[in-house]
């Protein structure tokens, strides 16, 4: 009935499909919920739902593996953080993601395999803010915001960059865009050219 096992993203083959195995869980919740307590009149909900509530958790913390998390991260070891839900205790509540996993989930949906399985009009509508030099060094990546590239900053980008269809880049007063082989293009394969540029901002295309 154990032994739940998942696939962390790819970011090379960004064809490849990915797959939790949590074999039988549902078999065994009917069985247990419609046969085994109502044969030996034991209270479902009472008894026996609660250790069904912890099977759940476990599909989150796959989940988690499937977005590329693991047991430890930055600020503890594998299994320290009771409440994590990466934890592999199966009495934490599983119900806490360090900032930092979070930044890791949101990176795999943007540079792995992961992107293929998010709809095409996926928009955060915040837009992300470029207030520091960047380069965004990927073969393919994939925004699901707008850009802004503040007064005077440089955004290089590299590779194939997908971006919702509704999305903007905005270049502020002097912001430069580098497009260094890159292909922008939008998650329903159009070309992606919505980019606003403001007084002397500049497009660098090699
Ligand atoms: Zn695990």
């Amino acid at each position: 009935m154990m032994n739940s096992i998942s696939q962390f993203p790819s970011y090379t083959d960004f064809n490849r499909s990915s797959q939790i195995s949590y074999p039988n869980k549902y078999v065994a919740k009917i069985w247990m919920k419609e046969i085994y307590t109502k044969k030996n009149n034991i209270s479902w909900e009472k008894y026996v739902k609660g250790f069904f509530i912890s099977y759940y958790r476990g599909l989150s913390h796959e989940l988690g593996h499937s977005l590329g998390l693991a047991h430890s991260n930055k600020y503890h070891g594998t299994n320290k953080c009771f409440k994590a839900m990466m934890s592999q205790s199966g009495k934490s509540p599983r119900n806490y993601i360090q900032p930092s996993e979070i930044g890791k989930m949101h990176k795999a949906l943007m540079t792995s395999n992961l992107i293929q399985f998010v709809s095409e009009d996926a928009n955060f509508n915040v837009p992300m803010i470029i207030s520091e030099n960047e380069n965004w060094d990927f073969k393919t990546l994939r925004f699901y915001q707008d850009i802004i590239v503040k007064e005077g900053k440089i955004l290089i980008l590299n590779g194939t960059v997908i971006f919702p269809p509704n999305a903007s880049i905005t270049l502020e007063k002097n912001a430069t865009l580098v497009l260094n082989k890159a292909t922008l293009k939008t998650a329903n394969k159009k070309p992606f050219t919505n980019i606003i540029k403001r007084k002397h901002a500049t497009i660098i295309q090699y």
